[in-house]
């Protein structure tokens, strides 16, 4: 007998009433993690409790007796804190928004934003690193500034991994299970009480998933969970574990973030407009939603297509291809044979969305490339990564010059009020004024860190960083008791670091890329920098390696031996298990963060930046953000940002110049010390960095850049193209077929410019081009002007477009298009014309196949 079919069963949940029934509220909105006062007030219900379940109020509730809380009702000091966090709550509820004030709140516009993972919380394991951070941030500020979005992701059982180290250092897994009950999580469901359901196709089996909404201030994010009992084992297993599993799982994820996800909305009653693919991912949502219109409209796939791709965002993370995932045709073919057909797909025409060059049969299926062709808008996360992007893509758009190619760059940011301590945002309240909490991209406020009078920030830092040197004691200890350390060497670690040593943090994810080792190259040299006796430096890493990644964990454990040789043990430590608990603690610490990537495989980075807000100084590679936030005086850059072919001879240079600036540079202005022992020299550049990265650097100005880059754009182009039951996306696929059909008819003739050899600077060139244009009429094109000035080699430089303008016909019944270069700078100038169509309604359109150059 299976007893499980017999079980009943049950939930129970604390039965908070009355004045109380607020906190179990505010345990099941995100908002309190970035707001003190609610930490503070959970934290004050029983701080080991808070400890031992990560920092999770829910669960917490659920254990405390309900005679605790009672009582607690009858405690006028917690009742008076209860109401303040309560009054701050439906306040941040109902204030006026920064969407609301620039936006009236009219626009029926709707993001949906998509992840694979989101980073919100170290109580809630839904990610894994950067990516999800990311995501996390973006929700949050999303949030904040009232725009209109709703996430969607999965809800992974056992999440990513948790990490410990054995005896020797190496990196052991653990998939604890998830309580959902124990997390902030709601489940949606019909009014007569039942779970709401999704339902796929996979393969011919009917797999169904249920939806969780998890409440992020205003954003809810919706989160798909496969793990039901009417469901396949195998297809049970699709939100058991984040980024583990072969490519047959990772499909699957993907066909249920994708397409689930937008069914999931639709069953939710919620419609929107945008679709935001954070990573190629969910790049199967564009299929979905073209799908839904096909079927609404009665349209065909390229009529609909049309629409949808004006209302799709991309962004893309990874500079590596090894990082995209690419699946098999004959993978496709399982999961989504029947799905494309229905569509009205050819093999071919389905292989062909997901392939750089479509005609290549070889070529596997590759979800960047699905999430290009179908996105209207993309960009890099960096303004280095845009234009790495630019290059690694440009087959796409074999027709544009790179710097044309459409794939422009958004920086990343963080944000602000998730990683700012306690301590460093009491005092930017002081000097700055409250208004940083709601507007953190107003650069004159920043300007007033000068006035932070040095003595009260150093203070401020050095309180932090004392309290991550004892975070990093305490975790050493957890760590020397699991490995069954004698109780003597337990006690070790209470000597291991010093809270008035300069204290370098390096944290993050131990891909090779990241050269995690690459201070340890010269051991010697290392060991008199740290053990100096006047000056003398720590240093603290942290990060996982992914659990196949062997050379990854290979680098923790040489990291993790050479902490306990005797030279550095106590001066380096490794803290086991990373995540955003133990991210806030170093990025809040710090003096110093090191940051070594291989340019340019970074495609961003953000941890250097929750650095910047806490007042501690970046020393990285220009590589990702930082050739964009180095000034100079802001910390330092290791090297110029030169890339060398023989990467041991680049491993070589750039640990020789970590040990040069440190030893000549980091650690002399560290402890040049007044007589109050007060380092103005160093003070000097944390406010440097305070004034230049805070303005720029936080996700509230990134998402800002979102909405009026993106999201308005594209919600424009999508009313448009939608309006009148998508009579504009019709029309539009209908001439797109007309123009290419008409194109081969198109040619350049001769093409003049009247200019001697040398001309003088502001000179004005008239220029004529000759087309024969078949049965295309001549406004159905753009014809334009592509001229710069020429590198050594021919190749024009940033070139500019000028537009030609129609000048009625030749001798021989050929148009005539004419404008006038105006020589604006010196040096030698080329030019060239180029033809697209233009659309009466949406000007010049580009598709592969219609540009020609001449
Ligand atoms: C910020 C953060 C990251 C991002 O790390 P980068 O190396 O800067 O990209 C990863 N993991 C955690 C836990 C973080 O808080």
């Amino acid at each position: 007998m299976d007893f499980r079919t017999k079980l009943h069963r049950f939930t129970v949940v604390p039965s908070l009433t009355g004045e109380l029934a607020i906190l179990q509220q505010l345990a099941y909105n995100l908002w309190w993690t970035w707001e003190p006062e609610a930490v503070e007030l959970f934290k004050r219900l029983d701080i080991e409790l808070w400890q031992q379940t990560r920092h999770n109020p829910v669960e917490m509730l659920g254990i405390l007796q309900q005679t605790f809380l009672e009582k607690l009702a009858a405690d006028e000091g917690f009742m008076t804190h209860l109401k303040r966090v309560e009054n701050r709550f439906r306040e941040y509820l109902e204030e006026k928004t920064w969407f609301g004030r620039h936006y009236n709140g009219s626009k029926p516009m709707l993001t949906a934003y998509f992840s694979m993972e989101f980073g919100l919380h170290e109580s809630v394991p839904t990610y894994s690193g950067g990516l999800g951070i990311l995501a996390g941030d973006h929700l949050k500020s999303a949030s904040d500034l009232g725009i209109p979005l709703v996430g969607v992701g999965l809800l992974y059982r056992q999440g990513y991994f948790r990490q410990y180290l054995n005896i020797e250092g190496w990196q052991q897994e653990i998939y604890p299970e998830n309580d959902f009950y124990n997390l902030p999580l709601h489940l949606e469901r019909t009014t007569d009480g039942k779970p709401l359901t999704i339902e796929l196709d996979l393969a011919g089996r009917k797999v169904s998933a249920q939806l969780w909404r998890l409440q992020v201030g205003r954003v809810p994010l919706y989160l798909l969970d496969s793990n039901l009992e009417e469901n396949a084992p195998e297809d049970r297993e699709i939100t058991a574990q984040l980024y583990s599993g072969d490519q047959d799982m990772r499909i699957r994820q993907e066909i249920l973030l994708g397409i689930g996800g937008i069914r999931a909305l639709k069953l939710l009653g919620i419609a929107p407009n945008i679709c935001h693919m954070n990573e190629g991912h969910a790049a199967f949502l564009a299929l979905e939603r073209t799908r839904l219109l096909m079927e609404e409209y009665n349209l065909r796939f390229t009529e609909a297509m049309e629409a949808v791709r004006a209302g799709n965002i991309f962004t893309t993370h990874t500079p590596v291809d090894a990082g995209i995932d690419h699946f098999s045709p004959d993978l496709l073919e399982k999961y989504l044979g029947r799905y494309y057909r229905a569509l009205g797909l050819s093999r071919d025409e389905f292989l062909a969305l997901g392939r750089q060059n479509p005609k290549n049969p070889h070529e596997a299926f590759c979800m960047a490339v699905l999430a290009l062709r179908l996105a209207a808008h993309a960009n890099g996360v960096s303004q280095l990564h845009g234009e790495v992007s630019r290059k690694m893509w440009r087959n796409l758009w074999p027709e544009l010059p790179e710097e044309q190619i459409p794939i422009t760059s958004v920086t990343n940011g963080v944000h602000t009020k998730t990683w700012l301590s306690n301590e460093m945002a009491a005092l930017l309240t002081r000097y700055l004024g409250n208004r940083w909490r709601e507007d953190p991209t107003d650069q004159a406020l920043w300007r007033r860190a000068v006035n932070i009078p040095d003595s009260e920030l150093w203070r401020t830092h050095e309180r932090c960083r004392e309290r991550l040197v004892l975070f990093a004691r305490r975790r050493l200890k957890e760590h020397l008791t699991k490995v069954g350390a004698t109780a003597k060497e337990i006690a070790t670690a209470d000597e291991v670091l010093d809270p008035e040593v300069l204290t370098i943090g390096f944290a993050r994810r131990f891909a090779t890329y990241k050269r995690g080792t690459l201070l340890f190259r010269d051991l010697d040299r290392l060991a008199r920098l740290l053990n100096d006796a006047d000056r003398p430096v720590q240093i603290i890493f942290a990060g996982k390696a992914h659990p196949q990644d062997v050379e990854g964990k290979e680098l923790i454990r040489q990291i993790f031996q050479h902490s306990l040789e005797k030279r550095f043990h106590n001066r380096i430590v490794f803290i086991e298990d990373y995540d955003m608990a133990v991210a806030r603690h170093l990025v809040q610490g710090v003096d110093v963060w090191l940051n070594t990537p291989r340019r340019p495989f970074e495609a961003s980075g953000t941890s250097g930046m929750k650095v910047a807000f806490n007042g501690g100084l970046n020393m990285s590679v220009l590589d990702g953000w930082w050739p964009e936030g180095y000034r100079g005086n802001n910390g330092w850059a290791i090297g110029n940002g030169e890339v060398y072919d023989d990467i041991d001879y680049q491993n070589e240079v750039e640990s020789r110049a970590i040990y040069d600036l440190l030893e000549k540079e980091v650690i002399p202005l560290f402890y040049d010390r007044g007589t109050d022992n007060v380092p103005r020299g160093w003070l000097g550049c944390i406010k440097a960095s305070l004034q230049t990265l805070c303005p720029v650097f936080s996700s509230e100005r990134m998402v800002e850049e979102y909405t009026t880059r993106m999201y308005l754009e594209s919600f424009s182009q999508w009313e448009k193209l939608s309006a009148d039951r998508m009579a504009l996306a019709t029309e539009l696929a209908r001439w797109k077929g007309e123009m290419h059909r008409l194109w081969p008819q198109v040619r350049i003739g001769a093409v003049e410019a009247v200019a001697t050899a040398e001309v003088p600077l502001g000179t004005l060139i008239p220029v004529t081009a000759e087309l024969t244009l078949g049965a295309i009429a001549p406004e159905q094109l753009a014809v334009e002007l592509y001229c710069g000035v020429l590198d050594s080699r021919g190749n024009i430089i940033g070139g500019e477009l000028l537009p030609l303008a129609h000048a009625g016909q030749s001798a021989e019944g050929n148009q005539l298009f004419a404008g006038e270069i105006e020589c604006r700078f010196c040096g030698r100038y080329g030019f060239m014309v180029r033809v697209m169509p233009c659309h009466t309604e949406l000007g010049p359109v580009y598709d592969q196949g219609l540009m020609l150059w001449g």
